[in-house]
């Protein structure tokens, strides 16, 4: 028997070992995997920010932060959010 715990995704209640409830889980499946795609290509052409990812996957933010302390995006680091750019360009 597992605990009681709060979907990550929904907040509904389940019981499973899982960070999201069975519903989510297909749902966050579906979003890794879009990232990971984007994630590939992106980084080939250069540098990507968090709000690049954002627009162009349609994922939520918050999940977003919640995948990007998964082991497998450990590393990854976005660049720099594009007003900080235009600033430093300025200059
Ligand atoms: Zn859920």
């Amino acid at each position: 028997m597992g605990l009681v715990r709060m979907c990550a995704r929904c907040g509904c209640l389940y019981t499973t070992d899982t960070e999201v409830c069975m519903n989510c889980r297909t749902k966050d499946e579906a979003d890794v995997i879009k990232l990971k795609g984007f994630l590939e290509e992106a980084f080939l052409e250069g540098e990507t920010t968090r709000q690049d990812v954002l627009n162009s996957t349609g994922i939520n933010a918050k999940n977003l932060d919640r995948f990007m302390g998964y082991n497998e995006f450990a590393g990854i680091k976005f660049g720099a959010p594009a007003e900080e750019k235009i600033i430093k360009a300025k200059k």
